[in-house]
């Protein structure tokens, strides 16, 4: 497939831009192109449950704080993104926030893919949060992060003090 010059340039910004947002998650895109998901990161990202108008509330991981209240939104299951309000965004609880079943593909492959990822921070980072859903604000985003896995920020302090 012969690509134009345009479409290049598209395809390494779009690379860039990935790389920019996390390192770890690129690489392990590359790496483990089956499971890479579900993959931790050593700064690991927030998990939300993120409301997209039209779609019913999914979960997801903050990639970026963006300007003006948004975040980047990284999706289980479907791995698409999406630059969302911070306001349409609640706190990963175990509890869905639309109450009502999803029967769908996508969806069993979200919810396998968010408890794979869950495990995989409790083996890295000991205790993992998860019991209350609170509204997120981008103000917010770190302090939520430390509750929702307090050995995350306790290892980087450490690493910082060596
Ligand atoms: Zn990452």
């Amino acid at each position: 497939m012969v690509k134009t010059v345009d479409e290049m340039i598209c395809t390494i910004h779009c690379q860039v831009a990935a790389i920019r947002k996390c390192q770890e998650c690129y690489i392990a895109r590359q790496e483990l192109p089956a499971h890479w998901f579900q993959e931790p990161c050593s700064r690991p990202h927030l998990l939300v449950w993120a409301k997209v108008r039209g779609f019913r509330f999914w979960p997801g991981k903050v990639m970026e704080v963006l300007p003006n209240g948004r975040v980047d939104v990284h999706f289980f299951g479907t791995h698409n993104t999406a630059t969302i309000r911070a306001s349409e965004c609640l706190v990963y609880s175990p509890q869905d926030p639309t109450g009502r079943p999803c029967r769908t593909k996508k969806w069993r492959k979200a919810i396998v893919e968010v408890n794979q990822h869950l495990a995989k921070l409790a083996a890295q980072f000991g205790d993992v949060n998860i019991s209350s859903s609170k509204q997120l604000s981008t103000a917010t985003i770190k302090e939520h992060l430390e509750t929702m896995l307090p050995g995350a920020s306790q290892r980087k302090l450490s690493e910082t003090q060596k």
